[in-house]
Formats: C-alpha cells, sequence, structure tokens
C-alpha cells in the first residue's frame, strides 16, 4: 500500500505534515513543531485537560475513549510515578495507520507524550512500537534523539525548569501486547498477558503508577488540538465524535491507502469516491470497517457514518480505522477461517474461552473448507463464538467472537452452499498453512 495518497475530501490535521520531511526536527519546527508543548507549559495542566475534554477527541486505538476524561483520571497526588505510554503496538489486520503517522510525523508524537506528562504531572513517557515496526525505531529513535539535542527533552526544556525524558521500546511481535495491560506487563519485562480491570492503568498502571496509555493517533493529536483549540477541532468531526480519523482503505479497492477524514464521514463514499471504488469493476460483497475485530458489513450495509457512534447502531465497530474492502471474488468461509486463524494464533492463552474457543472454531472451519463439513459445524461455529463473547479478562475473546458471529449469521447461505457443493477430497488448505 502507498504510504502517500491525497483525496480533496481530507482533511488533514494529523497528517498535515506528512510528506513535507518532518521527520527532521528543524523542519518539524518550521511547520509549528514544539509550539504547542512551550503553551501547554505556559499554560498549564488544567488549560490542557479542558481543552482536551472541548475536542472531543476519542481514543483512537479502537475503543473509542475520550481522551480528556482518561486523562483527568489520574490523581493529581501520587506516591509512585506517574508515567505516559505510547500504544504503537498497532497490529489489528487492516490496520495500518500509526505506521505512516511514524513514518513520517514522530515529532508529533514525541510532542504529544510530552503534553499529555504536563496534563497529568508526569516526567517520563514510553513509546512502544510494535515489534514487527522494528525498522521505525530508527526514525523514532533519531528524533527523540535529536529532541534531546536541542534541548526539547531532558532537563529543564526549553529552558523552563521542567524535565522530561522519553524512552522507546519494542514488542516481540505478539498481538496480545497491543492490549494496554499486557502492553504494561511486556515493558515491565514480563509475559505479556493481561491484567485484571479494573484498577484502570490511570490508577494502577505501569510499575504500579498511574499511567496514561494512549494509541499513537490519539496522541500526536493533542499539540494540534492545543494549536487550534479544543472546539475547533471538536467542530471539524461528528456530534460526540471530534475531530478527524486516519482510515487505512485497504483491500479491492482502486486507490489503497491512508486518507484522514472527518469523523462522521460516509463509508460508501469513503470507498467508492476517496479509495476510487472497486476495483476491476468489480461488485463489492462485504467490508470489515475497522480492523479484523469489527463485524463485518454487507454491501448494503455501508451507508452509514464513520463516527464510533454511528457505526455502533449499525450493529458493528468503528474500531481502529482499518477498513478492508472485499469483493465478489472473496469465499467469506476462507476469509472467515483466515481470520480466527489469526485469532488462535495470536491467543495469549491465559482465558480458557479464548484459547480453546479459538481453536475449536478454527478446527471446524479448516474442516468446512477442506469439504468434510456439514451443516451442523455452521451452528457449533456460531455456537462457540457466542460462549466465548464477555467471558474472557481482555478483549481478544471478543475480538475473535464478534467477527465469527457476525460471517456465520449474514453469510450463512454461503456457508451452507459451500458445504453442499465441497465434498471431501484432498485438503485445500492444512492447520499448519495457516499459521
Ligand atoms: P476499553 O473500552 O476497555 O478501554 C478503552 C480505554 O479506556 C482504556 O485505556 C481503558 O483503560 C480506559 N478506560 C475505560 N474505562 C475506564 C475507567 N472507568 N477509568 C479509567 N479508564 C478507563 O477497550 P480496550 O480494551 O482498551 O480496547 C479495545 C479496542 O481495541 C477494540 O475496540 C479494538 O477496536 C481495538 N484494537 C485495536 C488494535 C490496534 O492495532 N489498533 C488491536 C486490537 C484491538
Amino acid at each position: 500500500m502507498p504510504s502517500l495518497v491525497s483525496h480533496p475530501d481530507e482533511v488533514k490535521v494529523v497528517s498535515r505534515r506528512f510528506g513535507l520531511g518532518a521527520t527532521d526536527i528543524d523542519k518539524y519546527v518550521e511547520l509549528d513543531g514544539y509550539k504547542a508543548v512551550q503553551q501547554a507549559i505556559a499554560k498549564g495542566p488544567e488549560w490542557i485537560i479542558t481543552e482536551m475534554k472541548a475536542s472531543g477527541l476519542r481514543g483512537r486505538g479502537g475503543a473509542g475513549f475520550p481522551t480528556g476524561m482518561k486523562w483527568s483520571f489520574v490523581p493529581k497526588q501520587s506516591e509512585k510515578p506517574k508515567y505516559v505510554l505510547v500504544n504503537g503496538d498497532e497490529s489489528e489486520p487492516g490496520t495500518c495507520k500509526d505506521h505512516v503517522l511514524f513514518l513520517h510525523d514522530p515529532h508529533a508524537v514525541i510532542e504529544g507524550t510530552m503534553i499529555a506528562g504536563l496534563a497529568i504531572g508526569s516526567k517520563l513517557g514510553f513509546i512502544y512500537l510494535r515489534g514487527e515496526y522494528r525498522y521505525l525505531l530508527k526514525i523514532v529513535e533519531k528524533a527523540v534523539a535529536d529532541a534531546y539535542a536541542k534541548g526539547f527533552l531532558g532537563k529543564n526544556i526549553f529552558g523552563t525548569g521542567v524535565d522530561f525524558d522519553i524512552i522507546t521500546q519494542t514488542g516481540a511481535g505478539a498481538y496480545e501486547v497491543g492490549e494496554e495491560s499486557a502492553l504494561m506487563e511486556s515493558l515491565e519485562g514480563k509475559r505479556g498477558v493481561p491484567r485484571i480491570k479494573p484498577p484502570f492503568p490511570a490508577v494502577v498502571g505501569l510499575y504500579g503508577g498511574p499511567t496514561v496509555i494512549n494509541n499513537a493517533e490519539t496522541i500526536a493529536n493533542a499539540p494540534h488540538i492545543l494549536l487550534m483549540g479544543g472546539e475547533a477541532y471538536a467542530k471539524l468531526g461528528s456530534e460526540r465524535n471530534g475531530g478527524t480519523r486516519l482510515f487505512g482503505i485497504s483491500g479491492h479497492v482502486e486507490r489503497p491507502g491512508v486518507y484522514e477524514l472527518p469523523m462522521g464521514y460516509n463509508l460508501k463514499r469513503a470507498i467508492y469516491e476517496v479509495a476510487g471504488g472497486i476495483k476491476d469493476g468489480k461488485r463489492l460483497k462485504a467490508v470489515v470497517p475497522g480492523g479484523s475485530s469489527c463485524p463485518v458489513m454487507t454491501a448494503d450495509e455501508i451507508d452509514v457514518g464513520l463516527d464510533f457512534d454511528q457505526m455502533g447502531k449499525a450493529g458493528t465497530m468503528l474500531g481502529s480505522g482499518g477498513i478492508v474492502v472485499l469483493d465478489e471474488s472473496v469465499s467469506i468461509v476462507e476469509f472467515a477461517l483466515r481470520t480466527i486463524a489469526f485469532y488462535q494464533h495470536e491467543s495469549c492463552g491465559w482465558c480458557i474461552p479464548c484459547r480453546e474457543g479459538t481453536d475449536w472454531i478454527k478446527k471446524t472451519l479448516t474442516r468446512v473448507y477442506n469439504g468434510g463439513g456439514n451443516k451442523k459445524d455452521v451452528d457449533n461455529v456460531q455456537y462457540l463464538a457466542e460462549n466465548m463473547l464477555g467471558r474472557t479478562f481482555c478483549p481478544l475473546g471478543d475480538a475473535a467472537a464478534m467477527p465469527t458471529i457476525a460471517f456465520v449469521k449474514k453469510f450463512r447461505k454461503e456457508f451452507e452452499d459451500y458445504i453442499e457443493g465441497h465434498k471431501a477430497g484432498t485438503p485445500i488448505i492444512t492447520v499448519e498453512q495457516l499459521v
């Protein structure tokens, strides 16, 4: 997928420096960089949190929790140090937006981390990158080193008497550590399994200290919000969904890429106008609207606004902004199998419903795909997935169950026709091939 695409409907806020050489610190400064953090130092934590709340910014990792509110939950007094943790462990299949952000504008992430630190009274931030994004680490580490060299990080930043440090870290290639509490375990050097919540990280987080953990895009929005004002940012989006967001549109479209669109932008237009429509004039079959954990939408369900509330009302989720477009050539049976194979492989194994449920669904769908299935298998897959829902410590179980349920409910006839038409023979795919 090309890292730089453009369309007239885009409203560029967080992507406004993409392609302009802003990995270079002088260029970043020339393009208004590190102005917002200096304002934040001058105006103080209450002003920062007021602006962040007014912006209506909601978490861009996928859950959509209001950012200003999250920052305000951090206790003012704490015996333990407070931390800011940037979640750059972008791993949701179909999601590729933070990658572009780190590639083109790493200083915005650094500046946002500093702003979050000032808001909650923290002196130390961590930027945690997905293991597979190790090649981006060089870019981020250089940006951090340049910021230290300029006196923007470290002791007495900008000569204001304020101290702030940033440490970078990469994962080792586990999807599970994108879950915030598993990420903190990983950062502390332990096995990346989730913690029980509550307590939420805002109160008991990294090393037991209050911690703001935000997705990289969420954090990178903070400098822009402070510069333009929270209200102005909110007005760019839809009701209760402030601003813009990066959408990675992939699959069978003419112009795949990462586009910044206002919250509430119509999904159908995003596919047919922004991304140029379905490739090679084929028909649209289905859309996975916000990363692989979001329930699939059929072609006649996509006339809906892309924000957390409208997508929820449509029976799916906005998720992490990864829109995967599937044309008529795609076998939903195979797509469902590949999706569950991912979750089975990435399940940390701690919760039984997730560990066993993903495994049984994968085994059943593999048998169906290979021609050995019967109609009862479709019921069994739905039954297994429904019994995983809400029964695991972290959302990985739900993330596997929700799309599975939607695949078998919305495309039941395709599963049944497939079972009818494919008799057992040479396996098309083996379980090993799926991993
Ligand atoms: P969540 O709703 O449990 O929490 C969202 C955030 O709000 C967390 O930071 C949590 O600590 C905070 N929070 C919630 N209630 C709180 C409270 N009462 N007090 C203080 N803080 C509170 O969701 P989640 O488990 O963080 O994320 C799930 C989402 O992640 C899914 O919807 C999916 O879209 C997304 N996801 C994204 C990726 C990716 O690569 N970007 C990968 C997998 C999943």
